[in-house]
């Protein structure tokens, strides 16, 4: 048995881990990173990047439908579902290459292989033993399903859904949280008839209500079926097609079943427990510097309880490099993450949610709600929707909301307020281009400031 050491040992190459390997060398560590797939993980090669691919065809295929209503000749002939995925697959193709090209140019040790947490700072891959004056677990998460409820055959997790060689013509989404919505989307322009099951009253149950109405709203008009505060009970396939049963005694009939519940942590079967790494609900728990129990190890990305999201990943993984590196970085503030929905129309919000706020600051909580109706490039897309502030009593804004089409892109602006704890009045002299949805939160800041502009009272 071999050892080899370096100054960090990462165990999986996803957001978390391949973002902390890069700072980490860019700062004079030597990395080693552990991965048993392919570098890039979940985010890159079956998550974040191909759905989008997958939601900007949608697009195209939405905005060809609807071309006449701008005057312009076209007909939609259908989904050519092997050009979507030669496109996807394009895509990823080219972010992998280049990843692996920066992998290289940072001299990152990359080892290819399954790893398995020994304890200490060590892990080891195929015998050989990978040992760091501090080790980053980075393993990421898998898709959850329901007790009785087996993946296979019709009965899909997004995995699956990403690969599909054909458009199916019926099916059913079991959750309506980000990753069900986005796939509901997908379908609806591809011209699946789509059916959403969600247990929870609304769709994107953790967002703002004010979200869920408007996309629930645009869903409809959509024509795609939603059941809230509606209970899943199993489903049954055969070759013919899926038959899923609800607790109002409700059956639907579909080509597939798609299942979004959610993300588990992926961290039993690498040593973790049995070295003593404290897990709890089999995510690897941490104080706020991202430290686990164990003295020099540490766990960043989906594995720590919060937000699932890439972009968290990438910023944990900095902020352990540079604490490694003994810069001493701010601790993550969870709720200034940004956060996106990409469904037709898109749901985008940073900070806390009105009944977070009021949960936190009690009922003096202010909010201020501006529609996409009076704003122009909103309507030169033939986009609806709006965007919600909520203030803190004589604070600033706590919490920004947005539904529309592209309203995703605004987050940057929101997300810059939210983590300055901008006051209306110092964002309200602000300058936003004309015309553009980015007026949208300048209006909205101007109401709230007592100076409104485009708004009917
Ligand atoms: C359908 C879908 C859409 C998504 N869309 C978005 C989005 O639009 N925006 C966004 O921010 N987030 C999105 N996410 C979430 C995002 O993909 C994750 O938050 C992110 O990938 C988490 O990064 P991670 O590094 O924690 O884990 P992962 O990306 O899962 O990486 C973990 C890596 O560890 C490797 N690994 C596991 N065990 C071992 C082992 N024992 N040895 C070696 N290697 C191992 C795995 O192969 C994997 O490559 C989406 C997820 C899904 C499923």
């Amino acid at each position: 048995m071999t050892d080899t050491s370096a100054d960090l040992v990462i165990l999986g190459g996803g957001s978390g881990g391949y973002a902390a390997a890069f700072r980490a060398a860019e700062l004079g560590l030597s990395v080693t990173l552990i991965e048993k797939d392919k570098l890039g993980g979940t985010c890159l090669h079956r998550g974040c990047i191909p759905t989008k691919a997958l939601l900007h065809a949608a697009e195209v295929a939405d905005e060809t439908r609807e071309a006449e209503a701008v005057g312009v000749k076209a007909a939609f002939e259908g989904i050519d579902i092997a050009g979507v995925n030669k496109y996807k697959d394009g895509i990823v193709a080219r972010l992998y290459k280049g990843l692996q090209g920066l992998a290289k140019a940072h001299k990152v040790n990359l080892v290819e292989g399954s790893g398995t947490f020994v304890g200490g700072t060590t892990v080891e891959v195929d015998g050989t033993r990978y040992t760091g004056k501090n080790v980053i677990l980075a393993t990421g998460s898998y898709s959850r399903t329901l007790p009785g409820l087996e993946l296979g055959g019709r009965i899909i997790a997004s995995e699956q859904a990403l690969s599909l060689d054909y458009v199916p013509k019926k099916v059913v989404v079991l959750g309506g949280g980000v990753i069900g919505v986005e796939f509901a989307s997908v379908w609806a322009s591809f011209g699946v008839d789509v059916t959403i099951v969600e247990a929870l009253p609304r769709l994107v149950p953790n967002e703002d209500e004010f979200a869920s109405k408007q996309l629930e709203r645009a869903f409809r008009r959509r024509k795609i079926a939603f059941k809230t505060g509606v209970k899943f009970t199993g489903a049954k396939q055969d070759d013919n097609g899926v038959s899923v049963s609800l607790e109002s005694g409700e059956t639907i009939e579909a080509d597939l079943l798609l299942v979004a519940v959610g993300r588990g942590p992926n961290s039993a079967g690498h040593g973790y427990e049995e070295a003593g790494v404290k897990i709890e609900r089999g995510f690897v728990l941490t104080d706020e510097r991202l430290r686990t129990n164990l003295p020099n190890v540490y766990a960043v990305g989906d594995i720590v309880p919060g937000l699932q999201l890439a972009h968290r990943g990438f910023q944990q993984g900095i902020f352990v490099a540079e604490e490694i590196a003994g810069q001493n970085p701010r601790v993550i503030d969870e709720s200034g993450i940004p956060r996106v929905t990409y469904s037709h129309p898109e749901v985008a919000s940073v900070g806390l949610t009105e009944s977070q706020a009021k949960d936190k600051y009690g009922s003096d909580v202010t909010t201020f709600t501006y529609d996409l109706g009076g704003n122009g490039k909103s309507q030169i897309l033939k986009t609806s929707g709006g965007v919600k502030l909520v203030k803190a009593p004589d604070g600033p804004v706590v919490g920004v909301h947005m539904v529309g089409d592209r309203v995703g892109e605004l987050i940057g602006e929101a997300q810059l307020i939210y983590s300055w704890e901008a006051f209306p009045e110092d964002v309200a002299p602000l300058i936003h281009a004309h015309p553009t949805q980015t007026e949208a939160l300048g209006e909205a800041f101007l109401a709230l400031a007592g100076k409104p502009l485009h708004v009917h009272s």
